[in-house]
């Protein structure tokens, strides 16, 4: 299988005509000036002396709403993409944007600048959640720039977050849903940090704001995790990337922060697993024995769980210890006669 590798470029808040509570783009993108054609040309530049040649490679403008930016803006950023894919092996070009940023002229214009994916920063699909947030968009706009994408054969990447103002569980797990009916190639899933200068602080110091905990968050992410998982929709990001500034005490003013929140989420997703797999043939059977687990080798560390809470707590809750044997082949979990498909994991 060919090796990937993403050329990133970060176009913050240019031509953004919102404000959202949560948004600081500059500092969750760390650049802070526009990014103009020469900019893109040398991060595309210096990316390439790093990948081998035989990589499969995508250029993505990330960050801010591309499809706002000025019309003149946007097609010398594509031109300069268009010009190194036609020299390299460039296979997408992707582009994230606004779901009140997309009709019938952006999408051919941007078909004929031969971008091939597109992600919408939705963030939830309950109205008042939306208006609490400040997005300036209705659930109706993200169904119908969906369908416009879909339809004109883009791959289609959707955003939700986790803990905006008004949001609960149950809204979540509804955008969640609803995101599964719309059935985009991938998704991102982002819990909400209060970021320094956003409203969202405002609200976070006049005590109107109170952020998720690490805990809710990481349990509402599994049962999202699982539903997209099980409906083939790939998840490929939970949680910002942590940069210098993205930690708690510099950017980050409060919110469910953690270096290794995807993992802890992976630890929770398995302890799920693993947990039904015993309840389902009788955890009594289990209880005060060393079990051993047959699992795929990539998994082994997600299954021991982040700093191998999986073992303590099954070791805690059932006097379960916990020997997980790798086996080379195969996305499968076997416990003794158990046996459970994981691909879907995969
Ligand atoms: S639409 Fe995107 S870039 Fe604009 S303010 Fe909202 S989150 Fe930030």
């Amino acid at each position: 299988m060919k090796l990937k590798k993403t050329i990133s470029i970060f176009v913050p808040h240019s031509g953004c005509p919102n404000d959202c509570i949560f948004c600081n783009q500059k500092r969750i993108t760390g650049v802070s000036t526009p990014v103009g054609p020469e900019e893109a040309e040398n991060v595309i530049i210096e990316s390439l002396k790093t990948i081998d040649a035989d990589t499969e490679i995508e250029i993505a403008f990330f960050g801010g709403s591309f499809t706002a930016i000025e019309k003149e803006r946007q097609k010398e950023l594509l031109d300069v993409a268009n010009k190194y894919k036609k020299e390299y092996n460039i296979k997408d070009i992707r582009i994230s944007t606004r779901p009140d940023a997309i009709d019938e002229d952006i999408i051919s214009f941007l078909k004929s600048s031969n971008v091939t994916i597109i992600e919408l920063g939705v963030q939830s699909l309950d109205e008042n959640v939306l208006a609490q947030s400040n997005r300036g968009h209705n659930s109706e706009c993200v169904y119908r720039s969906s369908e416009l994408i879909l339809k004109n054969g883009f791959k289609l990447g959707l955003q939700m977050m986790l803990g905006l103002p008004g949001d609960s569980i149950e809204k979540v797990n509804y955008t969640a849903d609803e995101f599964i009916r719309i059935s985009p190639h991938f998704v991102r899933i982002y819990p909400v940090l209060v970021i320094k200068d956003t409203g969202l602080e405002s609200l976070f110091k006049s005590k109107v704001y109170e952020p998720w905990s690490v805990e809710k968050t990481v349990e509402a992410c599994k049962d999202i995790f699982l539903k997209f998982a099980r409906n083939k929709i790939k998840v490929i990001r939970m949680g910002l990337q942590t940069t210098q500034d993205i930690m708690i005490g510099k950017d980050v003013v409060a919110g469910p922060f953690h270096p290794a929140i995807g993992e802890l989420i992976y630890s929770m997703v398995y302890r799920e697993i693993i947990e039904k797999m015993f309840i389902g043939k009788g955890i009594e059977e289990y209880k005060g024995k060393i079990v051993e687990i047959n699992a795929p080798k990539s998994q082994i560390s997600k299954i021991s769980g982040n700093k191998k809470s999986n073992r303590e707590y099954f070791k805690i809750r059932y006097g379960i210890d916990l020997k997980i044997v790798a086996v080379e082949k195969g996305m499968v979990l076997r416990i003794g006669d158990l046996k459970e498909d994981i691909s879907f994991l995969a």
